[in-house]
């Protein structure tokens, strides 16, 4: 069911400029399922019994403890195991916590399955709310289907810090307000200088997604950038939600990439702009070639911007 509804939020992303256009839905083409079982889970050592997994979805963190695992994100259901045994190449012990960067599917979708082998999912608590209630999607329209029971994370937090513990190891966990959306949390592992910076951090052919629908804003993803900035030292080795392992200085350079982006949309808007305006005008059309985007992705980019700062 989960992977129905990822299945048909993607392809409705990919088709967005057709809703936008007018366009219903039913003119898309039927979605091909990704095949999972193609999926292999690369392993990168990051040092001192830390690990990033990379399948399909979101990059997930490993932080391995004396008598307990804690993980950061859970891509898919269907790769739950193949993430389980990669986890347990690195480490016998069971994984006791899960932190939640976000609700998206490509992040939670292994929530349920890991819950029911015993962990607990530690999340803001808008993860669980988004979770249980979806929000159309504001260039799609589309709405995912509620989830219930072991796909909910057990142990919701609210305010602005929690920590998570097993024997020898700890993350802090940090919700940072309506930037990607409004139930964000970076996790920093101090002790191997790790900061997993879930989706307000998302290269490689892509700008990061600003899910407005639920309180996503470009101007939190910049504070989220700045605050990890602030933790982050020429060691620290930052995972973003999407794209390979980044250092503080392609961490700067991003954020260069997203302020220069909001500045431009910014100035458009002062003159008096509307959405299609400042889309015609291709305010951005230099950043792609950066940010290895295409030009729907761009226009997407620029509407989603041009939102945020009407919000
Ligand atoms: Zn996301």
């Amino acid at each position: 069911m989960r992977r129905a509804h990822l299945t048909t939020r993607r392809i409705a992303f990919a088709f967005a400029p057709l809703i936008v256009a007018g366009l219903t839905l039913g003119a898309a083409p039927p979605p091909a399922a990704p095949d999972y079982s193609k999926v292999e889970i690369k392993t990168t050592d990051l040092g001192n019994k830390t690990y990033m997994l990379e399948g399909q979805g979101g990059n997930i963190t490993v932080a391995v403890g004396d008598d307990g695992v804690i993980m950061v994100d859970t891509e898919f259901a269907p790769l739950h195991d193949k993430i389980k045994a990669a986890v347990a190449k690195v480490s016998p012990q069971p994984i006791k916590y899960i932190v939640n960067t976000h609700y998206h599917g490509d992040h939670t979708g292994g929530d349920a399955p890991f819950q029911k082998d015993g962990a607990i999912v530690v999340a803001h608590t808008n993860i669980n709310k988004r979770l249980a209630m979806p929000m159309p999607n504001a260039l799609t329209g589309v709405t995912p289907p509620a989830v219930s029971g072991d796909a909910l994370p057990k142990q919701p937090y609210t305010g602005e810090t929690t920590t998570v513990m097993v024997k020898g190891r700890a993350a802090q966990v940090m919700h940072e307000p309506n930037a990607h959306t409004d139930g964000d949390s970076a996790v920093y592992f101090a002790d191997a200088n790790v900061l997993a910076a879930g989706d307000i951090v998302s290269i490689g052919n892509r700008y990061p997604n600003i899910d407005i629908a639920v309180g996503g804003n470009i101007k939190g993803i910049i504070a989220a950038v700045d605050n990890y900035l602030k933790i982050a030292n020429d060691n620290t080795k930052i995972v973003p939600g999407h794209g390979n392992l980044m250092t503080k200085a392609d961490l700067t350079a991003y954020r260069t990439l997203m302020v220069t982006a909001r500045d431009r949309v910014a100035k458009l808007i002062s003159e008096g702009k509307s959405e299609d305006d400042v889309v015609n005008a291709k305010p951005i059309q230099d950043l792609e070639k950066q940010a290895g985007a295409n030009e729907m992705a761009t226009t997407n980019f620029v509407r989603l911007i041009y939102r945020s700062l009407k919000a």
